[in-house]
């Protein structure tokens, strides 16, 4: 693949293979960029921006939508794609990610079609807000989800009329350079979507220190975040940041116990539990434990792994060996922390999967949830189980972590829903589900989750500047 710079695909002299995490082979030759070829996108970006922020709502909308069409003829193709450079269950990229960069792209042509500003009248004087474009933006997007989330930002900045240099994780660039070839194929205006392939701290760090880009929507870890946080916030670039979480998802008796199941089981294990969502503590009200842990223990450990083409594969490869490795790290902290670990192995797979990196779904029970395998974001297939008694203990243990992003509550008294949603210290909470997404709504986390909110009209507001305009009348 090449980097998309200016509406043309260019090459670099380095290269760097990407793999399939499933078979450890290598799935094409990545472009090593550095700081040149971010100046060149840069350009590029701040060349085609004029002409785009002058043209109108309507015409960047049908871009939009020209785009999500274009990924929907794709869509088999592209979710292939992703699951070989990912690892994840193709059925999952089929029915999840891929559609999602669809949904992104027609969303946001609807919501900028709709989006208005104020007027705020006083006497003998008219205020009206402008809203203008920042410029050129800079995305920086992780492995995990790797369509969704550059589409997440790529749509509402193009459609506030900016421009765009992105970054893919090095892991993860397949879907990306696809995407570049999407806009490429239906002539999308040149240098509104440039695409920079390369390592987080040569051209994710160009991208923070680069003059011309004025704002960065990153999302990842904490400890990077941390990084773009200290690099960008001196040059005082608008800065969006949706980071790591350790979230809980809380049970407690009264629960309807099967949709319940269900319900943790995916909150914990979808997509390999590398979602920044995933619910990776369980709290159990101490009167349903019994009915319930046996139970989830049996169903996580019976969850099919392996070849990700297969249709009944629920969990598929982790994005790497190194990140398998980190997972395991933690199984092994767990024991020495006193746990008890049920699942977690390697399992053993036929070829072509047979050094793929692969991991068993793992429950930990026996732990404290003070301790470092309950608190530090792992993002893999691990539950730690810890039981409470009451509702005020079920709030301090899950507001007890450095993470604030989201939560999920499980109960059918109604009232107590609205008490632990409200005292929960989280950016998003779901009640008796998990997961479900309306794209209108504030997307973001509080504490060391991130900053800022994006989703809906919070996206467009994030990709612009306002102006206000004083008449005197
Ligand atoms: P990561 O290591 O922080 O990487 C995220 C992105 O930042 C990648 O593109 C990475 O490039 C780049 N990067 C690395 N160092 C950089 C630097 N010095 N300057 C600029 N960019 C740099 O995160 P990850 O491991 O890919 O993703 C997993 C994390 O993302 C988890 O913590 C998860 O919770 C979080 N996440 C959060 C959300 C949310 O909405 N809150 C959603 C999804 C994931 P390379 O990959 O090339 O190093």
């Amino acid at each position: 693949m090449k980097n998309y710079i200016g509406g043309a695909f260019r090459d670099t002299t380095e290269h760097f293979d990407t793999l399939n995490p499933a078979t450890s082979q290598p799935i094409d030759s990545v472009p090593r960029s550095g700081p040149d070829e971010v100046h060149q996108a840069a350009q590029a970006a701040l060349q085609a921006a004029p002409d785009w922020a002058a043209s109108s709502v309507e015409e960047r909308a049908c871009w939009l939508e020209r785009v999500a069409s274009a990924i929907e003829e794709r869509i088999d193709e592209l979710a292939q794609l992703e699951s070989q450079d990912q690892g994840k269950p193709v059925w999952l990229a089929r029915h999840v990610d891929i559609p999602r960069a669809v949904d992104n792209f027609r969303f946001f042509a609807g919501a900028v079609r709709q989006h208005h500003d104020g007027v705020h009248r006083m006497p003998g004087a008219l205020n009206y807000t402008a809203r203008a474009p920042i410029g050129v933006v800079g995305l920086i997007t992780p492995w995990n989800l790797p369509l969704y989330l550059l589409t997440w930002k790529l749509a509402p900045a193009l459609a506030m009329g900016n421009t765009v240099v992105a970054k893919p994780s090095e892991l993860t660039p397949c879907t990306a350079n696809a995407l570049a070839e999407i806009f490429d194929a239906i002539g999308a205006p040149a240098g509104i979507f440039n695409l920079v392939h390369g390592y987080g701290g040569e051209v994710g760090q160009a991208i923070l220190e680069h003059p011309d880009i004025r704002a960065i929507s990153f999302t990842g870890g904490t400890a990077t975040g941390r990084t773009v946080a200290r690099t960008a916030a001196p040059l005082f670039k608008k800065l969006s940041l949706e980071l790591g979480g350790k979230n809980a998802t809380v049970v407690f008796d009264d629960c309807e116990l099967e949709a319940t199941l269900e319900g943790a089981l995916r909150a914990g294990f979808a997509n390999q539990g590398e979602i920044c969502l995933c619910g990776s503590r369980l709290l159990l009200q101490r009167g349903i434990a019994e009915a319930f842990l046996p139970e989830f223990i049996r169903r996580a450990t019976a969850l099919k792994v392996g070849d990700p083409a297969a249709p009944d594969t629920r969990i598929g490869a982790l994005n790497s060996q190194a990140h398998r490795d980190k997972v395991e790290s933690y199984l092994r902290l767990a024991v020495d922390e006193g746990g008890t670990v049920h699942g977690g192995d390697r399992p053993q797979l036929p070829a072509p999967f047979q050094d793929g990196a692969f991991l068993a779904p793992a429950v930990v029970t026996g732990l404290s949830a003070r301790c470092r395998t309950a608190t530090e974001e792992i993002f893999g297939p691990v539950v730690t189980v810890h039981l409470f008694d009451t509702e005020e203990e079920a709030v301090a243990m899950a507001n007890d972590t450095e993470y604030g992003l989201a939560a999920s509550v499980w109960t059918s008294d109604l009232s107590r829903a609205h008490r632990v949603s409200e005292a929960l210290q989280v950016g998003m909470v779901w009640v008796n589900t998990w997961l479900r997404r309306d794209l209108r709504v504030p997307f973001g986390g509080v504490k060391n989750s991130g900053v800022g909110r994006e989703g809906g009209h919070h996206s467009l507001e994030f990709y612009s500047e306002s102006k206000n305009i004083c008449i005197k009348l």
